[in-house]
């Protein structure tokens, strides 16, 4: 990794230089533990893949590095005078909200992100549900949200945010950061997820986020009071099949079985 000034420090200069004040609103919690930031850019080090998306490149803890690392990036950045600097700074930026904006402009198949706490896990519902070029991502998590969406089944973590990621992202953790890691620090711990892209039979991606978040409705019901009336019928051969009591709830079925529901349910 290229040697840099540290993060306090580039931190301090840009913050006199822009007379910046950090935004609560917009989660503007800044990376200064030069640890987590070289654990992060080592993890978006993907072989062959120049062409980058951050969201949210703030004062630039992982700017300065990305752009030495990858060629072709582009920032997403919702704070107008953040957006200006890095502009005037000669980098290719989107400004505007990241949930909001139109990504299929952007063609970039690597995503990294310190990402503001408030949009994190509907950045992660919609690269599920947008089927489009991302092939790696490097995110940023309050830790129980991290620990949500790489839950497995029978834990009280696992819910909706579980299986829908888990269906089309391969996830491990990269690293975990405490709040001295941040300045502001927030009151939260947080972890570091790398996400590869799964190969998956589901193509009706919308169409599956609705079937699951009716499946975990109530997730301590039993799956058949989840489950609209028009699906029961179906619900119970799908049961019988697979040998299972007829009182489960979605907590105790993991990823893979209701992927095979829904297919049993759709296709038949
Ligand atoms: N990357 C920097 C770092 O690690 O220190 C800043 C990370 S800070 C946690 C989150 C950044 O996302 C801020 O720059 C903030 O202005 C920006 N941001 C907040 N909400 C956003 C949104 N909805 N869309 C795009 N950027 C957003």
């Amino acid at each position: 990794m290229k040697n840099l000034k540290s993060a306090r420090e580039r931190l301090s200069e840009r913050i006199q230089f822009l007379h910046h004040e950090a935004k609560k609103s917009l989660g503007q919690n800044f990376l200064v533990s030069d640890h987590v930031i070289q654990k992060i850019i080592e993890a978006a080090k993907v072989t062959n893949e120049n062409n980058l998306i951050e969201i949210g490149p703030g004062l630039g803890a992982l700017t300065d590095f990305l752009v030495i690392q990858h060629t072709n990036y582009t920032a997403i950045e919702m704070d107008h005078k953040l957006s200006e600097y890095w502009k005037d700074q000669g980098l290719s930026v989107v400004e505007g909200d990241a949930l909001k904006i139109d990504w299929s402009n952007l063609t970039a198949k690597l995503l990294v992100s310190n990402l503001p706490y408030q949009i994190s896990s509907s950045i992660v519902i919609d690269r599920c549900i947008q089927p489009f070029q991302i092939e790696t991502m490097i995110l940023m998590f309050q830790k129980e949200v991290a620990q949500r969406l790489r839950a497995k089944q029978q834990t009280p973590e696992y819910g909706m945010l579980s299986v829908i990621a888990q269906e089309f992202w391969d996830i491990e953790t990269v690293c975990d950061a405490g709040p001295k890691d941040f300045d502001p620090p927030p009151k939260i711990a947080s972890r570091v997820l790398k996400f590869k892209a799964r190969a998956t039979d589901v193509t009706d991606r919308a169409g599956y986020l609705l079937f699951v978040k009716s499946c975990f409705q109530q997730r301590r019901r039993i799956l058949k009071s989840n489950l609209p009336a028009a699906m029961t019928e179906k619900l119970m051969k799908w049961i019988e099949i697979k040998k299972l009591s007829d009182k489960v709830r979605v907590e105790e079925l993991s990823p893979v079985q209701i992927r095979d529901l829904y297919f049993f349910i759709t296709r038949n």
